[in-house]
């Protein structure tokens, strides 16, 4: 008798921790899907290989100031540096030249707010839309891994790595929170210094406060940054008020639309009934909010296509979906996965943002007037930093919905413009402020800068539309002609279709 006690004990148990296996095994595949892990691996069969020391010639290039073409230039690479700018009057013997003759020259493109999760065939979407440097809002190791492959043979743009974000969260929620949204959980200011040491050490460039960290951990937060000499971006918890922004060592906050969630909590939470009391209130507090940014050496990333775009998605989504380039998207992402799907799923079966089928017309027209007022308080925020000067860096959210890596750079870009910056502005916000924020030799055409270069047909000081006209892309001194940019492009949408497991919606007429 007892030995068959046993032995079901034994049996039960054994059952127990093989689907308690299983069951880690199948959540872990699924996140891996959902993160683009399990996506076919674009191979546009192209090398970095090529000539080492050449020349552009008879090219307009953008001045370093970023306001005007210099005419007819020639301009040198060698070891995949810029080593001179001049008249073409000089062109030198005995290097191989390429001409640029009615093109325009200017620095590679970035964005400062991605998520390349484990989608590896985004690194060709953003070289081939002209983005030679990402800002990687959530790095895990792979993209660690591919930060340094990019140093050597790996084609893509250079990484600015931010360890995943710091949240607080209670012992049980913390362990699922950190294991599917990739996290860095932390309760105690030891547990932050700790982390924090840990990722300084493993090599990444910042860190990033999260909305869900608490006051405590993020004042904690802040001075493990300065302590260990490491930039802090990101959020501005929800637990946390401007006087915490304007007291940390926060350098960069990674959305004009923190700016707003900020304001809502001073405000007292607006609805719909006091959109308009909080528009106002928005207006009143927006200039001192713009100061402030100013006085604290504090630059702010854009999206704001993003958030203009949550109403859209919300109301009509096949619309946004139809005029999204989703062929380009990653699956895995698109489709989102049932273990949870917050923070992505595209599609209509799993999109984030839609409303749910059951609201009736009266809580939509709430809903709408809410999201819109939402992207209106953005914008007042927006031209207050615009006219005091605050260092603004266009920025996506990529792989957020609908934001497609690369293209949708081309479409904050855009969104700038009708948001009232200048088209020099512009391309400055997406070249030159990046680059000194993240000291990197990037952001303009001049001697002893790497060569991350973009050849356009048309001038983007005219009209920034120009941006996605791109003729050929350098990275670090590596030439991609047209021709291999639709290669790179072809072949990640090839992959994309053999990895598809739900039909994407097509375009109005497409
Ligand atoms: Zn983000």
């Amino acid at each position: 008798m007892r030995k068959w006690i046993v032995r079901i004990v034994l049996g039960v148990a054994a059952v127990m921790m093989v689907g308690a296996v299983s069951s880690y095994l199948f959540i872990d595949r699924e996140l891996t899907r959902m993160y683009g892990g399990l996506t076919e691996v674009a191979d546009p069969a192209l090398s970095k290989e090529g000539m080492d020391s050449y020349a552009i010639f008879h090219v307009n290039v953008l001045a370093p100031e970023g306001d005007r073409f210099l005419p007819d230039q020639i301009v040198t690479i060698r070891d995949g540096e810029i080593r001179s700018v001049g008249n073409s009057t000089t062109i030198p013997r005995g290097i191989p030249s390429l001409v640029g003759r009615d093109m325009y020259l200017v620095p590679g493109f970035t964005d400062s707010h991605v998520h390349l999760w484990e989608s590896e065939n985004d690194l060709l979407l953003y070289v081939a839309n002209g983005v030679t440097q990402v800002r990687d809002m959530n790095s895990l190791p792979v993209n660690l891994r591919w930060r340094d492959e990019i140093e050597g043979s790996r084609i893509g743009p250079d990484i600015f790595a931010v360890a995943p974000q710091f949240a607080t969260f209670g012992p049980m929620e913390g362990a699922f929170v950190g294991w599917v949204q990739h996290k860095t959980i932390v309760r105690t200011a030891e547990q932050v210094d700790k982390a924090v040491q840990d990722y300084v050490a493993k090599g990444y460039d910042a860190l990033k406060a999260s909305s869900y960290l608490d006051r405590e951990g993020y004042i904690a937060l802040s001075a493990a940054a300065a302590k260990h000499d490491i930039p802090l971006v990101g959020h501005l918890p929800v637990a946390t008020g401007l006087e915490d922004l304007w007291a940390s060592h926060q350098s960069e906050v990674a959305h004009v639309e923190e700016f707003v969630k900020a304001l809502d909590r001073e405000f007292g939470g607006y609805g719909a009934d006091t959109a308009e009391d909080f528009l106002t209130f928005v207006r009143e507090r927006s200039e001192d909010v713009a100061d402030q940014m100013i006085a604290h050496d504090i630059s702010v990333t854009s999206t704001l296509e993003l958030i203009d775009s949550f109403q859209r998605q919300k109301s009509d989504l096949q619309t946004e979906l139809g005029a999204a380039k989703l062929v380009y998207e990653n699956p895995g992402i698109a489709e989102g996965t049932v273990i949870t799907s917050r923070g992505m799923g595209w599609l209509p079966d799993v999109n984030i943002y839609r409303w749910p089928d059951q609201w009736d017309d009266d809580r939509k027209a709430r809903s709408r007037l809410y999201w819109q007022t939402y992207a209106e308080a953005q914008h007042i925020l927006f031209e207050a930093f615009m006219a005091r000067g605050v260092a603004i860096m266009t920025g996506t959210d990529a792989n957020v919905p609908v934001r497609v890596p690369g293209f949708s750079l081309h479409e904050e870009m855009a969104a700038l413009q009708a948001a009232g910056m200048s088209p020099a502005q512009i391309l400055a916000s997406a070249t030159s402020v990046p680059g000194d924020f993240m000291g990197t030799s990037t952001g303009q055409v001049r001697p002893g800068q790497k060569a991350n270069l973009v050849l356009l047909r048309e001038n983007p000081l005219e009209d920034i539309g120009a941006t996605d006209a791109i003729e050929m892309v350098i990275i670090g001194g590596s030439v991609f002609n047209r021709k291999d940019l639709d290669q790179m492009l072809d072949t990640v949408k090839a992959a994309n279709d053999a990895s598809r497991t739900v039909p994407i919606p097509v375009a109005e007429g497409g």
